[in-house]
């Protein structure tokens, strides 16, 4: 691999452990890889990577505390030995429920081991990435032993002792990536253990989707022989390029298609180089400045989506790229670049009375910039005799670029910049069409139907 990894931080942190555990102290190595780098094989520098084999293979994990999430997997994939192979998968992924507190886990291993390592590992590109969680530990023979405390009994009261508080988040900027913890000891053995109690937390209180992605979970004896789990990622195709004399960096990932690399590298990368600038400069607004790193990546888990935008990243349907590439293909790449400028953040900008975007402005603008400034010549977006009865405003996509255009050339050249510009200020109102046009927006949408309905079916054609 060619690229640096880059790592967020390694943490070392030191507790102190009852002797009943451990006589030494307990050691967290915790490790970050990004999004953009991060692949299939989990290679950490320092944190080992995930193992089958272990002694987690035969422990029992059961949920005592919190609900698993349905559109995740169920607890065995913590152990099946099998690490998810993309960054949003949640189907490979064991997490807690969105908008719960998280829960508890627990693990059995059916008979005291010495411990070598519990290492845990996890992957997403945004809240979901980090791990934050207590662990605690026994050997099942405290008088008083609970194999399956709730939430609101504290462990150390019947039979556990804490090993350790894990936090993989980091201090500042993006969470996302893969996250790696093994949790050792100082010298050797974490103790004879039969019990792991996993007390894990959401990983923000404000966001109801930061439930730690877990992929698998390796539980390693000190006789364990630990065999990593061969990946079954292929290795990373990447091209990096730039625009506009260095301003703008993107990178095309064409890893799960590699068919698809030579198209990218000469027909896609021209597009991206000369229109990604233009659309910046097309959607100005106070105080914005567009991402300047984007990433182009292919992807084979998109079902019917053809392509999508989300945070820096543009997400290209491999197998619908496939049989456009001669027809939308470029097309489509034009309007994911647009919602990245876009970056309306949901109203959010516009304080407590923000307004969200319409989504027919949300995706009428993109298909404007495509159809009528990027390849007008194809003719994509006309209103004919086929499409006139579905022919509203506010009907989206190609239909509402056709109106803004017609807008644009007949009342106001500047009026989608306006409309941007509010979008992203999250100050979008209704107000606007009148403020720039001296009509509504449904006036307007009348005047250009009625231009289309006399266009298409002039009054003698009617004559019977
Ligand atoms: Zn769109």
């Amino acid at each position: 691999m060619s690229e640096t990894l880059r790592i967020w931080g390694i943490t070392a942190l030191l507790t102190a452990v009852s002797s009943v555990v451990s006589q030494g102290a307990v050691q967290v190595l915790s490790e970050r890889i990004e999004s953009d780098v991060a692949t299939g094989a989990f290679a950490f520098r320092q944190v080992p990577a995930p193992v089958r084999l272990d002694a987690a293979e035969k422990a029992t994990f059961t949920l005592v505390d919190g609900q698993r999430d349905i559109n995740g997997g169920e607890l065995t994939k913590l152990t099946d030995g099998r690490l998810p192979q993309q960054e949003d998968q949640p189907a490979e992924n064991f997490f807690f429920r969105a908008g719960s507190a998280g829960g508890r886990l627990v693990a059995d291993l059916g008979d005291v081991v010495a411990l070598r390592q519990i290492n845990t590992y996890s992957w997403h590109p945004g809240s979901r990435g980090p791990q934050v969680y207590r662990l605690y530990a026994s050997d099942g023979q405290a008088p008083g032993f609970q194999a399956q405390p709730q939430r609101g009994t504290d462990p150390e009261t019947c039979g556990w002792k804490m090993l350790t508080a894990v936090d993989t988040r980091p201090k500042d900027g993006e969470a996302g990536g893969q996250h790696g913890v093994s949790i050792r000891e100082s010298e050797g053995s974490l103790g004879r253990l039969r019990f792991l109690l996993f007390d894990i937390a959401r990983t923000s209180g404000d966001d109801p989707f930061g439930q730690t992605f877990f992929g698998e979970i390796d539980v390693i004896g000190m006789d364990s022989v630990a065999v990593p789990i061969q990946s079954e990622a292929p290795p990373p195709i990447t091209r990096s390029f730039v625009a506009d004399g260095g301003r703008y960096h993107f990178t095309l990932d064409t890893t799960v298609a590699p068919d698809l690399t030579e198209w990218a590298d000469q027909k896609l990368r021209p597009v991206v180089q000369d229109w990604y600038p233009k659309i910046v400069a097309l959607l100005p607004s106070d105080g914005f400045t567009a991402r300047t790193n984007v990433t182009i990546r292919f992807r084979n888990d998109m079902g019917g989506t053809p392509a999508s935008a989300g945070g820096r990243f543009v997400n290209c349907n491999a197998g619908w790229f496939r049989r456009e590439l001669q027809r939308e293909a470029l097309g489509s790449v034009v309007h994911e670049l647009v919602h990245i400028v876009q970056s309306y953040g949901g109203g959010r900008r516009g304080g407590p009375n923000g307004t969200r975007m319409p989504g027919w402005l949300v995706e009428g603008i993109p298909d404007y910039i495509r159809w009528f400034l990027y390849e007008p010549q194809t003719k994509g977006a006309e209103i004919t005799a086929r499409n006139l009865d579905r022919a509203r405003h506010d009907a989206s996509y190609r239909i509402s670029a056709n109106f803004l255009d017609w807008v644009t050339t007949n009342h106001d050249p500047k009026l989608v910049q306006k409309l941007n510009a509010a979008g992203r200020a999250g100050a979008y109102r209704e107000e606007l069409w009148k403020g720039a046009t001296g009509k509504t927006v449904e006036e307007l949408g009348t005047e250009w139907r009625r231009f289309h309905e006399q266009r298409l079916r002039p009054p003698e054609a009617s004559k019977d």
